[in-house]
């Protein structure tokens, strides 16, 4: 019997839990941020279209039901427009329930790409685009070598939205270790209140083994963040944004204190619910460690 054949670790975002998952391209094309463990094992591939076709052939027969479809692995948006388009075409001919197409996206994997394109694409039910920022900080930026830069994500994420395709973006508390706290917190909220996307989703750095981060830590070279300075960080973080609309989630395996949030309504609230734990050192509340994952 042919099942889908997910080839390593699968990853998605907590919100597309209900998703089928089509992993179209294999790995990530840039595989170079010294934190990510997610893609090591993999060499980077587009996934051939028959092969595509027929894995999704294959799973609208037993999950005829599917509203919810989610491309992985860490950058689909890579693959070349007419290809994708027929990929996005395939799942909607397939799948009669469908209501919403979710993709990893990265600033390295959209930049050939016009709002035309992505307005074709959301033409094609794309719903929704997940965009690692990871920080706003140019010297955090470079230190953990991902390609492009805080500004051309600010610009990834306004083209989205041009395109009226919802963005999330994920950032990183801890990536700054304990020297670039302060400077990795204001500049992310800078930046975030530049681009303004629909959803914001901070994460809490884990220090895998094999990672160039974990090597560094290693050699003294990373000095990392202790259970309250993340909150400090995310706290600090949320002060500094402005007023616009958007949910706000700290709901991922790795926090230590779990938010899921519409600011700016709740932006109080949460603000005084951190402050509170920061200050009262509420170890009780938090996530243990053997228990945050990625
Ligand atoms: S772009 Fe994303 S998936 Fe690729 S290495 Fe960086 S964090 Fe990992």
């Amino acid at each position: 019997m042919f099942n889908i054949p997910y080839q390593g670790v699968v990853i998605r975002p907590p919100s597309e839990a209900n998703s089928l998952i089509f992993q179209i391209t294999l790995g990530c094309s840039d595989n170079h941020c010294i934190f990510c463990p997610a893609y090591k094992d993999k060499k980077f591939e587009i996934k051939d279209l028959k092969e595509i076709e027929k894995e999704i052939k294959y799973a609208a027969r037993v999950y005829p039901q599917t509203r919810r479809i989610f491309f992985a692995d860490g950058d689909p948006l890579v693959v070349e427009q007419g290809k994708l388009v027929q990929i996005f075409e395939l799942v909607q001919d397939n799948f009669p329930k469908l209501t919403r197409i979710g993709i990893y996206g990265s600033i390295k994997s959209l930049e050939n790409k016009s709002v035309n394109d992505l307005s074709e694409l959301k033409k094609n039910k794309l719903g929704i685009i997940y965009l690692g920022f990871e920080t706003g900080d140019e010297e955090v930026y470079k230190q953990i070598k991902k390609y492009g830069s805080p500004a051309g994500n600010v610009e990834t994420c306004i083209k989205i939205k041009e395109a009226g395709i919802k963005v999330n973006v994920t950032i990183i508390l801890g990536l700054g270790g304990k020297d670039l706290s302060v400077q990795h917190s204001a500049n992310t909220a800078k930046i975030l209140n530049l681009a303004r996307p629909q959803q914001i989703a901070a994460l809490t750095l884990m220090v895998v083994p094999g990672t160039p981060l974990y090597q560094m830590i290693e050699k003294d070279k990373f000095k990392q963040l202790e259970q309250f300075d993340f909150l400090e960080e995310l706290r600090s973080l949320i002060e500094k944004l402005d007023d616009f609309k958007c949910l706000f989630f700290s709901n991922h395996a790795s926090n230590y204190y779990s938010i899921s949030a519409r600011f700016p309504n709740d932006k109080g609230r949460i603000l005084k619910e951190l402050e509170c734990i920061i200050k009262k050192k509420q170890k009780d509340i938090l996530t243990p460690d053997f228990m945050r994952g990625l």
